[in-house]
C-alpha cells in the first residue's frame, strides 16, 4: 500500500500512476487517484492491478496538475471501488495508509450529527470530519489539522481540496512519508523511491509531523503543533 501526491506543472494523472507503480512492491488490492482541475475535485478508482486504473483513465481521463494517489491494502471494508481511496466528502479528498483506531467513536459522533457513510472504511471518517470542520468555517489547512488531532492509530495521510490547486496537507504517525522538492513543484510519497523520477531532493517527515505543501513552500509542524525544521537531503537512488 502507498501514498503519493503531486503539485506539479504537468498533467498529474500519469505522474501519480507511475509513482504508484514504484510502490507496487508493497502489495495492494485496489488503487485510485484524485485531482483538482479548474477548482473541481474529482477522482477515479479501480479494483485490482494498477493497469485497471490506467485503463479506466484512458476511457475516463482525469485532468489537473495537482493530485493524490493511493494503493490500498484493505483493513476495514472489502476491496471494492466504493471502499477504494481517495475518499471524498464534498470539498476534500483523502488517501490513507494504516488504521484509524478510534474510527468507530468518530463514526458514532458523525452519525449523531446526521452525517451518513457510504463506505465501510476507517478512512471515510477522516474525510467526513474534515468536511464537517470546513462546514463550520475552518480553512482547509485548519480543518485538516483539527482532524489530525482527533485521530488515534498508525497512519500516513494526504488531503487534497476543492478549489485549491496549490495545496496538499500530509501527515505521518507510524507510517513513513517523504516530501520531494522539485523546481516549482512539490511531491509527497510513502518513500523516496516513488518520487525518484521527479526529484532526489527529499525531506523525511518525522513521527507525528504534519506538513502543508505548495509548489514553492513546505511548512512542517511537529506533534505539538510547533514549527519544525527538517533537513532536505539529496539522496541517491539507483532507478
Ligand atoms: N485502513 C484503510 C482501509 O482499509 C487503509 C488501508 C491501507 O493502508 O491501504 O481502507
Amino acid at each position: 500500500c502507498g501514498i503519493v501526491g503531486v503539485l506539479g506543472n504537468h498533467e498529474a494523472a500519469p505522474i501519480l500512476v507511475e509513482a504508484l507503480k514504484r510502490l507496487e512492491y508493497r502489495g495492494y488490492d485496489s488503487a485510485g487517484i484524485a485531482t483538482v482541475n479548474n477548482g473541481v475535485l474529482d477522482r477515479r478508482r479501480a479494483v485490482g492491478k494498477l493497469v485497471n486504473l490506467s485503463d479506466l483513465l484512458v476511457h475516463d481521463p482525469l485532468q489537473g496538475k495537482s493530485g493524490i494517489g493511493h494503493t490500498r491494502w484493505a483493513t476495514h471494508g472489502a476491496p471494492s471501488v466504493t471502499n477504494a481511496h481517495p475518499h471524498q466528502a464534498g470539498p476534500v479528498a483523502v488517501v490513507h495508509n494504516g488504521i484509524i483506531e478510534n474510527f468507530r467513536d468518530l463514526r458514532e459522533e458523525l452519525t449523531a450529527n446526521g452525517v451518513s457513510f457510504v463506505t465501510e472504511t476507517d478512512t471515510e471518517t477522516v474525510a467526513l470530519i474534515t468536511q464537517a470542520y470546513m462546514n463550520d468555517g475552518l480553512s482547509p489547512v485548519d480543518a485538516a489539522r483539527k482532524t489530525l488531532s482527533r485521530l488515534d492509530g498508525a497512519f500516513a495521510l494526504a488531503f487534497l481540496f476543492q478549489g485549491e490547486e496549490d495545496l496538499i496537507v500530509a501527515a505521518r504517525k507510524g507510517s513513513p512519508l517523504a516530501i520531494g522538492h522539485g523546481d516549482g513543484e512539490m511531491f509527497v510519497g510513502s518513500d523516496a523511491i516513488a518520487l525518484a523520477p521527479m526529484t532526489n531532493r527529499i525531506t523525511y517527515l518525522e513521527e507525528g509531523d504534519s506538513a502543508v505543501l505548495t509548489r514553492t513552500s513546505l511548512e512542517i509542524r511537529d506533534a505539538n503543533g510547533a514549527l519544525a525544521n527538517r533537513d532536505m537531503r539529496e539522496i541517491r537512488i539507483d532507478q
